[in-house]
């Protein structure tokens, strides 16, 4: 004997319950039962005409016409015609009765429960009905019999309990009485000792068939639904979820009572203390494993199981002096919630007995005060106790595992992996059997805590770091290239699933919740919407994701002014632009600060020296205890190729021009040759060696004449520099008269910071630097003679690009 419950997907209409019909007919039992719920979605839209009735909305008929629609169209597609009339008169009439029970109710203008679960039962009543006929009408040993005359229960209507002794007693005669191979029958509905119907709570068909099973000693139970198995989160948020093979009856329930919807969680009781197994599998994939769930699962290795969540939660709290010492607080406040109704869904532990933190379900939260507030009234006037606290629109996540209890450390990494993830905790508990261990957050957070806590706990492996990039001009669109090219490599080697959730430039943003395609983000961009920074950000907190990342690519100091709201909210920031770092030290500090606070990095490597890794070096150095004595550096591509190319034989205006159309300035050449570019490098490398300094603290010998420097458009810069030929000629001349070269330098020693043009003679470090290669020397306690060089191309899109991508991945590896 074996009992097979199917789902309301699985029986949702005629295709689904035809993939039904062909599950039971390649079974190989000639005793089973089979459980259905009502066509999916009916419970919903009994309840929804029941409501509108009882507020005498007629549109109530509107949604009596669908439910009517639904059962006569499936009739229409799955039964011959020839066998349709007997069937079509029978449900006309069951719909009949319904339509006058809601008649009934809309006259009124209100509804009992009673009434609430005869109407409510109708989805149950007919689906079997129809599913018995078409097993019969397709040549199986098939029955209907009704679920009301097996399972009994009190008269509690919307809160049965069921009498197992009459049940079972009644579920050994039916099947006596019946000689059938498959015998059908309706899940959810029962019906009191007196006879009238009821029902067993919203999702109940799977208890129904766990009862049912207990019942008639069924040698397995399995529950067909619309997923593989129970899995390790719910499919529906957590995409990389996976079916769990196989799971105790005690973690089942466990993740079922916080949230598994996949079994409604008094499913286990009936079959557990026989030891039935049940197994859940996927009616749209009858081949896939699916989930076992019995005892002795031990060795089964993972400590936790799965994660589940319920949300539409509110805290109580109940705090004050007055609850210290005095006994039977807690009881009377349990009491209180007991006598009302009301389901404690989770108890935090209070370590003082000054106050009592609950979770309920949203929807009592009105309830619950008024009535804890009452029973407290006497305390409350006098002091003693301040009136009850709720907070609502809050949620639960839950670790399940039978063998957490052993395992050190679990708590600790759910919580760090909540707080980096900047999940606040409202609360927390610890299931006495240490098989689970519970958080309460907000609502609002869920998704990205379920994901988070998933990849901590089943994706030890692999994580996926989530990027949100403005600009994609020169580095933009190389940074997104090479993205594009190393996806498979990080991914394998790394371990590391980077995805573009946003990108935007000055015109347009797109976003796409599973990641934009890199292989065409030029037309999807270009498709976007209207770009706008704060639309920007407000789309990256909606979206909530866990291991966000921002990465600015421009340029613009009005993107680097929103780097403090997503360091605030734990969103890692990487950039290629400068100004932040180079802004006023309070701001540089602040975001440090909130880098550090918030648990987010905040690295900007290419800010000097492109994809060289002078910063990350500078920061090893200084975190190994070394001291930084002295920086020297020529850290201006720009100004190395101006240099580099220019002699005799050519005049300075023409190679600033020149250097400026093959794109190694800045787009304001000024920017460059006036030497606030280098300003500001040396600025942040003196920072990053534990320095206060502000760029006013720079000391600048600018080799431009005055007037070139007070200019404030190209035209005028250039025709200075044309003015001024004959002085950038002497400087030429006097510096092959020395044998030497020119380079601009960057120096910082003593606390004191410089730039400036200097001869570098023939043998030193800086005098055979080619192209646009930056040099970097560091002099350090550790390195007081020879210094630590660095050296390479310090500008170009390409390595630029490099350099923000070596960032990402240190936020990967954070
Ligand atoms: P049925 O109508 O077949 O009883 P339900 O909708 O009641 O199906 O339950 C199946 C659904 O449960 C899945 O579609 C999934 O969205 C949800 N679910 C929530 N948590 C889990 C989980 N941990 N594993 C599998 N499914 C889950
Ligand atoms: N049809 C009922 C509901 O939707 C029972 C079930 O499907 O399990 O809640
Ligand atoms: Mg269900």
């Amino acid at each position: 004997m074996k009992v097979l419950k199917f789902g309301g997907t699985s029986v949702a209409n005629a295709k689904n319950i035809n993939l039904v019909k062909n599950i039971i007919a390649n079974e190989q039992s000639d005793n089973i039962i089979v459980v259905v719920s009502a066509l999916g979605g009916i419970t919903d839209l009994l309840l929804k005409s029941a409501a509108l009735a009882c507020t005498q909305d007629i549109s109530y008929k509107a949604t009596f016409k669908e439910i009517e629609n639904r059962h006569l169209s499936t009739i229409k597609e799955l039964i011959p015609i020839h066998s349709q009339s007997k069937m079509l008169s029978k449900v006309k009439s069951e719909l009949n009765t319904l339509e006058t029970l809601l008649e009934g109710a809309y006259l009124i203008g209100e509804i009992t429960p009673k009434l609430s679960d005869k109407i409510v039962s109708y989805g149950e009543l007919l689906s079997s009905y129809i599913i018995s006929e078409h097993f019969i009408a397709e040549g199986i040993d098939a029955a209907y019999i009704d679920s009301r005359e097996l399972i009994k229960t009190n008269s509690t209507h919307g809160k049965t309990t069921v009498n197992f002794q009459l049940t079972n007693s009644n579920c050994v005669e039916a099947l006596k009485s019946h000689e059938n191979t498959v015998l059908v029958m309706g899940g959810f509905i029962a019906s009191s000792v007196s006879g009238d119907s009821t029902t067993l709570g919203r999702g109940g068909s799977d208890y129904s068939a766990a009862i049912v099973a207990n019942a008639l000693d069924a040698e397995i139970l399995q529950v067909w639904t619309d997923v593989s198995g129970m899995y390790t989160a719910n499919p529906k948020i957590v995409k990389q979820a996976m079916s769990i093979p196989h799971i105790s009856y005690e973690e089942a329930m466990e993740l079922s009572h916080f949230g598994a919807k996949v079994l409604f969680p008094p499913t286990i009781q009936p079959v557990l203390s026989k030891g039935i197994p049940i197994v859940i599998k996927n009616t749209f994939k009858p081949e896939d494993q699916g989930t076992l769930i019995s005892r002795n699962t031990n060795g089964l290795g993972k400590t936790v199981r799965g994660i589940s969540h319920v949300e539409e939660v509110a805290l109580l709290s109940l705090e004050g002096s007055g609850m210290v010492g005095i006994p039977g607080i807690s009881k009377r406040f349990f009491e209180v919630l007991s006598n009302a109704d009301i389901s404690v869904v989770l108890i935090t532990q209070a370590s003082s007995e000054h106050s009592i933190c609950v979770g309920i379900s949203n929807q009592d939260t009105q309830k619950a005060v008024s009535i804890i507030n009452e029973a407290f009234d006497f305390e409350i006037s006098r002091g003693k106790i301040k009136p009850v606290i709720a907070e609502k629109d809050l949620a639960i996540v839950a670790l399940v595992g039978d063998n957490m209890k052993s395992h050190q450390g679990l708590s600790g990494k759910m919580f760090s992996t909540l707080g980096k993830n900047n999940v606040n905790i409202r609360a927390i508990a610890q299931g006495a059997s240490e098989r689970n261990i519970s958080a309460v957050i907000l609502k609002s957070d869920v998704k990205k805590a379920l994901n988070s806590l998933h990849e901590a706990f089943f994706e030890e492996n692999v994580k996926q770091l989530n990027l949100f990039v403005m600009g994609v001009g020169n580095v933009g669109a190389k940074f997104l290239n090479q993205i594009q090219q190393q996806k498979k490599y990080l991914k394998e080697k790394l371990k590391l699933n980077i995805r573009v959730i946003g990108m935007s430039n000055s015109r347009t943003m797109v976003f796409d919740e599973d990641g934009i395609s890199l292989k065409n983000w030029e037309a999807l961009l270009a498709a976007g919407e209207k770009a706008d920074k704060g639309l920007f950000y407000d789309k990256v907190m909606k979206l909530n994701y866990r291991n966000s990342i921002f990465v600015d690519n421009t340029a613009s100091e009005e993107v680097s002014n929103t780097y403090h709201s997503y360091l605030q909210n734990s969103i890692s920031v990487v950039t290629c632009n400068k100004i932040a770092c180079s802004s006023p030290f309070s701001n540089y500090q602040e975001l440090k600060d909130l880098a550090r606070k918030y648990n987010a990095p905040f690295l900007f490597e290419t800010n000097v020296g492109a994809g060289l890794p002078i910063i990350d070096t500078l920061k090893h150095l200084v975190a190994s205890g070394d001291k930084i004595l002295k920086i020297q550096a020529v850290l201006s591509g720009s100004l190395n190729f101006v240099f580099n190319n220019f002699n005799d034989g050519t005049t300075f205006h023409d190679i600033v021009k020149k250097a400026q159309q093959e794109g190694y300035t800045e787009p304001d050449p000024k920017i460059d040759l006036s030497g606030v570019d280098v300003m500001r490098k040396i600025l942040i490398l003196a920072r990053e060696s534990g320095n206060v300094l502000d760029i006013e603290d720079i000391e600048n010998q600018s080799f431009l004449p005055k007037v070139s420097l007070e200019t404030n458009n190209y035209e005028d810069f250039f025709r200075t520099l044309k003015e001024h030929e004959a002085s950038f000629q002497e400087m030429y001349q006097q510096t092959v008269a020395e044998d030497s070269k020119l380079k601009y330098v960057a120096q910082f020693e003593n606390g004191k910071a410089s730039v400036g043009l200097q001869r570098i003679p023939k043998g030193h470090d800086f005098y055979n630097l080619e192209g646009s290669d930056n040099i970097v020397l560091f002099y350090t306690e550790r390195y007081p003679n020879q210094p630590m060089i660095i050296k390479g191309a310090g500008a170009g899109a390409d390595v630029t690009a490099s350099g923000i991508f070596a960032d990402i991945i240190r936020v990967g590896n954070f």
